[in-house]
């Protein structure tokens, strides 16, 4: 496939000024970072930069601050990111100005210097055009490895984009790779995995995949929706009944572009929202009145299982049921454990993402034997959505 945007194969960054936006939202408690899998994986960038002689500069934004706040600053972030590169890590006091100015022309070849938290200044998340002109004057080129921000058109993650040189990091061009080869030019057949609560909040990403995947899985809350609109009972099921025409209507949109629907054929039901609590499974003709489906059933297990069988790529989001809680766990990990076999027997490309899948893969203790796992939330879903990501359009070769 030939490449639509440039990378750091495509310019010598020796001696540069290299603006690097990054993902450094970390989760921290009292300043100490408590998990540090994005430094990780912004680590490779930066080193590489770095050894091959340019500048690091560092532009990541931090939480939702409300103008300047000290507990929202970089700095702990940046002591973090210096331990786990195991190099120096600069830092200036703002993003932009004197202190930012400074620092930049005291750095030599190979440094590395954090600059502070974008959002300090509202104008970041305006793509304010004079903002973008003073982080421009700090750099030669800019590239963009923050994947998880490009669904955002802020100064940082897509202004600078129109200003100076644009290309993308090693991690930004990892996931653009994993979710080319998932969606846009993937091997046949292609299956989905949807799940999660409800289904008004992933309405625009059932209808973008109906039309390019060869078979849906629907499962978790949203699946009664479906069962309901069908006219399944599903007792005290959590189901947006009144979206029983939208549910309708995605299963019309994907009968005529050819793709199987796979709804639960029995379901796991239980009396109390609560791990443990006392549960059976039932075919669908027979949930009780008084229960709750907190999971898809042992049958539709098997027919998930044989739908993965038979395809070779998958694309997941959403968990199939209340994985936080046991029982109600078994059928969201057994199928990531059958997704990972396959994927390990290299009979399949698996691509999933989203925080409660992300988790739920973990759970399963599978998350590595995924093909790629997007760790990225909002940008991974307005992808699956089909939306352009605002970052990664502005990196385009036009
Ligand atoms: P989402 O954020 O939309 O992916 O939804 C994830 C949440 O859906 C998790 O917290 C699950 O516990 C929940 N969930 C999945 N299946 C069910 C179900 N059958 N009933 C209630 N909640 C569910």
């Amino acid at each position: 496939m030939t490449k639509s945007f440039r990378t750091l194969d495509d310019v010598d960054v020796k001696g540069k000024r290299v603006l690097l936006r990054v993902d450094l939202n970390v989760p921290t408690d009292n300043g100490r970072v408590t998990d540090a899998t994005r430094l990780e994986r912004v680590a490779p960038t930066i080193i590489e930069i770095s050894s091959k002689g340019g500048k690091v500069i560092l532009l990541a934004h931090f939480g939702r601050p409300k103008g300047r706040d000290v507990k929202e600053s970089l700095k702990p972030v940046a002591a973090a990111l210096s331990e786990v590169i195991k190099k120096p890590v600069g830092f200036a006091d703002d993003c932009i100005g004197e202190a930012a100015e400074k620092a930049v022309g005291a750095m030599k070849d190979g440094d590395i210097l954090c600059l502070e938290n974008t959002r300090f200044h509202k104008e970041e998340e305006k793509n304010d055009p004079a903002f973008v002109g003073e982080l421009a004057k700090l750099g030669d080129i800019w590239v963009n490895d923050a994947f998880s921000a490009a669904h955002r058109a802020h100064a940082s993650t897509e202004g600078l984009g129109h200003k100076l040189p644009a290309y993308a990091g090693r991690t930004m061009q990892a996931e653009l790779d994993a979710l080319g080869k998932a969606l846009e030019a993937p091997t046949k057949p292609v299956i989905a995995i949807i799940g999660g609560a409800k289904v008004s909040t992933k309405i625009d990403l059932l209808e973008n995949l109906v039309s390019k995947v060869d078979a849906l899985v629907i499962g978790g809350g949203m699946a009664n929706t479906f069962l309901h609109a069908q006219g399944v009972g599903v007792g005290k099921s959590l189901a947006e009944k009144d979206l029983a025409a939208t549910a309708l209507r995605i299963m019309e949109k994907a009968e005529a572009a050819n793709c199987a629907i796979i709804l639960p054929v029995d379901a796991v039901v239980a009396y109390h929202f609560a791990a443990n609590s006392p549960s059976h499974a039932y075919g669908l003709d027979a949930i009780p009145a008084e229960g709750m489906i907190l999971d898809v059933g042992p049958q539709s297990i098997a027919r998930i299982h044989a739908a993965i069988d038979d395809a070779a790529t998958l694309v997941w989001n959403g968990p199939l049921g209340a994985f936080e809680m046991t029982p109600f766990d078994r059928g969201t990990m057994v199928s990531a454990r059958h997704a990972a076999e396959r994927t390990k027997a290299k009979k399949l490309i698996s691509v999933a993402g989203g925080g409660d899948t992300v988790a739920a893969l973990n759970q399963a203790g599978v998350a590595g034997d995924f093909s790629y796992v997007s760790t990225a939330g909002g940008a991974f879903l307005e992808w699956m959505e089909g939306k352009p990501l605002p970052g990664v359009e502005v990196l385009k070769i036009r």
